[in-house]
């Protein structure tokens, strides 16, 4: 399913000596709209990284997360 889009947030890193780069944070409603799932990306030289957070204990136990998308486990 597709999630409820709620905020982005973009901020600047100064990096890891390769160079600044930016942190990207997506927020979006869980689904069952209690909580918030976190999207964040690191764009930043020599360090790329994403993953995804639910602060809803219930929806991080019954699905998988991805950037906007959820999935029934
Ligand atoms: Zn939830």
């Amino acid at each position: 399913m597709d999630l409820k889009f709620v905020n982005e947030e973009i901020s600047s890193h100064s990096g890891y000596g390769a160079g600044p780069g930016v942190v990207i944070s997506r927020e979006y409603e869980c689904p069952c709209g209690a909580g918030r799932v976190i999207y964040e990306k690191d764009d930043i030289p020599g360090f790329r990284d994403s993953g995804t957070f639910c602060k809803c204990k219930e929806c991080d136990g019954k699905y998988n997360f991805g950037d906007g998308t959820a999935t029934e486990k």
